[in-house]
C-alpha cells in the first residue's frame, strides 16, 4: 500500500491526489456541481412533501425517526472521538520523529506510523494468526458452532443441491428438535465477474403467506488458494464471516407473514444490528478454542496472542471514530438545509465543508473524514443519502445487547452460549422482522430502550 511507502513526498501526494477526486483538479472528473445538484434536489422534494430538509425525511423511515435523535447521538460521540485521536496523534508523532526528527505529524503520516505504534505496543504481527484460522473449521468449528451452542441449529450439507457456481455450497439448517428450518447457502470465494465485499440476500424469504422456507446466501469474496492448499483467513474475514451470518440468521428465523417483512426486511438504521451481534461470538473463548487451531498440527492459538490481538484490535478507535464520524456529519449537512441553502458556486463546496466539520466539532485536520464530498458514493451515489449515520446507531443496539448477553452469561454461568438467551434473542427479535416497530421489538427484548453507554466503552470514548 502506498499509504505504507516509506517515501513521505510520495505518501503527501498519493494523500493530496485521494483526497482531492472530484474537486476540479482534473475537469473530467470534478464533481461538485452533481453533488449541488443532487443536495438542491433532494433538498427540493422534500420541501414538496412537507419535510424541513432530506435527512428528516430519511430520519422518518429508519427506526431514529428523527434528525435530533441522529445529531444527539452524532453529537455526543464527537467531542470523546477527537479527544481519543488527538491523545493518539502524539504518539505518532513520537514515532515519526524517530525517522524525521524535525517533521510535524501530517495527515499521510498516520496509516504507517499507526501501524508501527500499534506493532511496538502489542508485539504482535497478525499475519502470524493465520495458519489457526483455516475457513473450512472457522465455518463449522466457529459459526456453526456458536450458532448451535446458542440457538440449537444443527447443519447438514446438500451435496444433492448444487450451488450456482463452483465452489458454492448449500447447507440444510435444522432445528434442535430436527425439524427443517431452511438453507445456508455458502459462496465464500472470489471469482471473476463476482462482485467484490460481502453481504447477505435472501433467495426466497421466509412467510407465512407463501409458506416457503427462507433459503439465505452468504457472500464473501475469498481468494482461492492454489491448489492442494488450506485457505487461510485474516482475523478480519473471520469477523466478516460471523457478521455475514448474523444476517443469515435474521432471515433463517424470521416468523412473518408477509414476505415484504420478513427478516431483514428491516429500516437500514437496524438491519446492521443483528449481524453486529454475531460478532462477539468470534471473540468467545470457547468458540475461539474450537475454530482456532493450527491447519496442519491442530495446536490452538495461545492464551498470550488472543490477548494481545483483543488488545491491538481496541487500538486506534480515536481515527476510526474520527473519520466515520466527519463522514457521517458531512453527510447530515449536505442533507439538513433548505434548497436555498445549498450553495450555487461549485467552488463554495470546500468551505460548506470545511465550515459542517467546524460546526459539528470534527474539525480535525491530521483525521480528514472517511469520504469527502466529492467521493462520497455512499452519500451522492450509493443509497445512504443521510444514512450514513446507520452503521454507528445500529451498533449502538449492538453494544447494549453484547452487554445484555454478557449479564444473562454472569447469571447462567455458562459464558454466555446460553440457549436460554438465544432463544430470548430469537424470539423477541430475530423472528420479528419489520412485522412491528424493531425498537418495540428492541424493548421486548431489553426491557427498555437502547443506552448509549455500552458502545462510547467499547470504543474506548468513556468520560
Ligand atoms: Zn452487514
Amino acid at each position: 500500500m502506498v499509504s505504507q511507502s516509506p517515501n513521505r513526498e510520495l505518501r503527501r501526494r498519493v494523500f493530496e491526489a485521494s483526497t482531492g477526486r472530484g474537486t476540479g483538479s482534473d475537469p473530467d472528473s470534478d464533481t461538485r456541481r452533481v453533488i449541488l445538484d443532487l443536495a438542491r434536489k433532494r433538498a427540493e422534494r422534500a420541501r414538496l412533501l412537507g419535510y424541513a430538509h432530506h435527512a428528516a425525511y430519511v430520519a422518518e423511515d429508519g427506526t431514529a425517526a428523527t434528525t435530533e435523535a441522529v445529531n444527539e447521538m452524532l453529537g455526543r460521540l464527537a467531542g470523546p472521538a477527537v479527544r481519543n485521536a488527538r491523545a493518539e496523534a502524539a504518539d505518532l508523532q513520537t514515532a515519526l520523529a524517530a525517522d524525521e526528527p524535525d517533521a510535524e505529524l501530517a495527515p499521510w503520516d498516520w496509516s504507517l506510523y499507526a501501524d508501527r505504534v500499534r506493532q511496538q505496543t502489542f508485539a504482535f504481527d497478525e499475519s502470524e494468526l493465520r495458519p489457526y484460522l483455516e475457513l473450512e473449521r472457522v465455518i463449522t468449528h466457529g459459526v456453526f458452532f456458536a450458532a448451535n451452542a446458542i440457538y440449537g441449529l444443527e447443519f447438514a450439507e446438500r451435496e444433492d443441491l448444487t450451488g450456482y457456481a463452483d465452489g458454492v455450497r448449500v447447507f440444510e439448517v435444522k432445528e434442535a428438535d430436527g425439524t427443517a428450518l431452511g438453507l445456508f447457502v455458502a459462496d465464500y470465494y472470489a471469482r471473476e465477474g463476482k462482485r467484490g465485499g460481502a453481504w447477505m440476500h435472501n433467495l426466497v424469504d421466509q412467510s407465512g403467506l407463501l409458506g416457503l422456507p427462507p433459503v439465505v446466501v452468504n457472500n464473501l469474496n475469498i481468494t482461492r488458494p492454489a491448489a492442494g492448499e488450506p485457505t487461510l483467513l485474516t482475523w478480519d474475514e473471520v469477523i466478516t464471516a460471523f457478521h455475514e451470518f448474523g444476517h443469515a440468521l435474521h432471515g433463517l428465523f424470521s416468523q412473518v407473514h408477509y414476505p415484504s417483512l420478513s427478516g431483514t426486511s428491516v429500516p437500514r438504521d437496524f438491519v446492521e444490528y443483528p449481524s453486529q451481534v454475531n460478532e462477539m461470538w468470534a471473540w468467545h473463548p470457547e468458540v475461539l478454542a474450537s475454530f482456532a487451531r493450527h491447519h496442519s498440527t491442530g495446536e490452538r492459538l495461545d492464551a498470550a496472542t488472543l490477548d494481545q490481538l483483543r488488545a491491538s484490535q481496541a487500538y486506534g478507535e480515536g481515527f476510526a471514530t474520527t473519520e466515520y464520524l466527519a463522514a457521517a456529519l458531512l453527510d447530515q449537512a449536505w442533507h439538513q438545509i433548505a434548497p436555498e441553502e445549498v450553495p450555487d458556486d461549485v467552488a463554495e463546496v470546500e468551505a460548506f465543508e470545511a465550515a459542517a466539520l467546524q460546526r459539528a466539532g470534527v474539525a480535525y485536520p491530521l483525521v480528514p473524514p472517511r469520504y469527502r464530498s466529492t467521493y462520497f458514493n455512499h452519500t451522492f451515489g450509493g443509497g445512504y443519502d443521510a444514512g450514513y449515520y446507520s452503521y454507528i446507531w445500529s451498533e449502538v443496539l449492538d453494544a447494549d445487547t453484547v452487554d445484555w448477553f454478557k449479564d444473562e452469561a454472569a447469571e447462567n454461568g455458562d459464558g454466555g452460549l446460553n440457549r436460554a438467551a438465544g432463544a430470548a434473542f430469537r424470539a423477541k427479535l430475530l423472528s420479528r422482522g419489520h412485522a412491528q416497530d424493531p425498537l418495540q421489538s428492541y424493548r421486548d427484548l431489553r426491557g427498555r430502550d437502547a443506552v448509549i453507554d455500552p458502545l462510547l466503552k467499547r470504543r474506548g470514548l468513556g468520560e
